[in-house]
């Protein structure tokens, strides 16, 4: 057999997945090869729990080598040029042909408004950004704090909305109760569309129960810095004290130079195999644009939302297809579009949203009613995601005993 290399860009979500499952499922003597900028992972779910105190910032990363596959060789440099048609990828230092390329370079955050902390800007879409609000949320004296998606699409659409209850909660808690106003500004109509108005309802209620104003529909023109003034393409405005962003995001600029984008700005694949138009090369993830059946809006087709649960489960499914093809044998293995979410809404509390988003004519998303066990679940996750490759069994088992006894419920292991 010869000898292959599979290149895989992004040590995030989805290229840590495609590298420790590819390493179970091919002979040792292909090599795999995870290019990443950082030498850390974080986890992005937790950056929520970061905001609020919940969690440090040690306890929400990890050392990338310590969660990838011994076998697999990390390069910790910065993809600078894909090359599709040579089969070659080059970063400041190396030059890497491959036979297998798999993209998982994540989604690009728009930065014209970090670093405005002096104005009351924040974002807890970045680690940093996250620890910053952080800071600022102990401090905070009391005002308007205001929630604002910048555009669509953006990655987690429950994310906003699990951070304006997350921030609302954590604020009540420092009696700050009636010196604080909480809202949430959209160019969405409801909370995550993609889901139906069921969920989107149910989100909505739990967000008014908390005292949240929600605002549909408003799309971010200008943030005046000097003014603390928000205004909207509507004409309207609104003053803050608090400006809690959730940035604009784009495909990294290496993958829009590669020729790779079609005119939504992402990467076109195959929805099922999350092959691109070439052979052998795949995307995964948050970088790829995946239209899915039904709109919600009657000129906006539904896109398959940038979540983490796809990006992995696009992971197994493309490292399986690739094996099989190194392996010669046939595969028929899809992606299936089925997906989940822990939804946070605080006080330990998460309802969980779950269903097929390849469903037709629409996506069949269901929620279940809301409990301690689905946040309890979010955070076993965590610590099972962050905890070292080779223990992370142990940590399951570990964390299933706990997790049963805390919530009485027998897990059989
Ligand atoms: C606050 C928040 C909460 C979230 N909560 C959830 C949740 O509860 N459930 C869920 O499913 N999803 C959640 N998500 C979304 C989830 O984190 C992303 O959808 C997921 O990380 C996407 O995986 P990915 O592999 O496509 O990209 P990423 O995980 O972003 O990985 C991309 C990697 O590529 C690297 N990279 C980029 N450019 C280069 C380059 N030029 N050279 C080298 N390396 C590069 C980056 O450093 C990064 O490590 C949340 C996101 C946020 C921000």
């Amino acid at each position: 057999m010869n000898r292959t290399t599979i290149v895989i860009l992004g040590g995030g979500v989805g290229g840590i997945v495609t590298a420790n499952h590819l390493a179970k499922l091919i002979p040792r003597e292909n090599e795999i090869v995870l290019i990443e900028k950082n030498k850390d992972h974080s986890f992005a779910a937790s950056y929520l729990w970061l905001m609020v105190n919940k969690r440090t910032p040690r306890q929400v990363t990890s050392p990338l080598r310590e969660l990838v596959d011994k076998r697999v060789n990390i390069l910790f440099e910065e993809v600078k040029q894909v090359d599709v048609e040579s089969k070659t990828i080059s970063t400041g230092k190396s030059k890497i042909n491959f036979n297998f390329l798999v993209i998982a370079l994540g989604a690009e955050l728009d930065k014209t408004h970090f670093d405005k902390q002096q104005y009351g800007v924040h974002n807890f879409f970045t680690y940093e950004g996250a620890r910053k609000l952080n800071d600022e949320l102990q401090n905070f004296g009391g005002g308007n704090v205001s929630i604002v998606i910048s555009s669509l699409p953006y990655k987690c659409p429950g994310a906003p909305y699990e951070g304006a209850m997350l921030i609302a909660d954590f604020l009540k808690c420092q009696k700050f109760q009636n010196k604080v106003t909480v809202n949430l500004y959209t160019p969405e109509p409801q909370p995550l569309p993609v889901a139906g108005p069921e969920l989107g309802n149910s989100v909505k209620e739990i967000m008014i129960s908390k005292g949240i104003g929600f605002h549909p529909q408003n799309r971010l023109t200008t943030v005046n810095y000097s003014e603390r003034k928000i205004e909207f393409e509507s004409g309207s405005s609104v003053k803050y004290d608090l400006l809690v962003l959730i940035p604009s995001h784009k495909a990294p600029e290496v993958v829009i130079k590669s020729g790779l984008v079609d005119e939504s700005g992402w990467i076109h694949v195959n929805k099922d195999t999350l092959e691109t138009k070439h052979n052998n090369v795949f995307a995964i993830g948050d970088v790829t644009s995946i239209t899915i059946p039904g709109r919600w809006q009657p000129d906006k087709p539904m896109k398959l939302p940038k979540a983490g649960v796809f990006a992995h489960s696009q992971a197994f499914t493309i490292s399986e297809i690739i094996a099989s093809r190194i392996l010669n044998k046939e595969s028929k293995e899809i992606f299936c579009g089925d997906g989940f979410c822990m939804l946070e809404v605080g006080e330990d509390l998460a309802g969980f949203a779950y269903g097929d988003f390849y469903g037709s004519p629409h996506p069949d998303v269901k929620l279940k009613r809301l409990g301690k066990i689905w946040h309890w679940g979010k955070v076993l996750f965590e610590k099972w995601w962050l905890a070292p490759i080779g223990f992370r069994k142990n940590v399951l088992q570990s964390l299933l005993k706990v997790g049963s006894s805390v919530l009485k419920i027998p897990v059989k292991l």
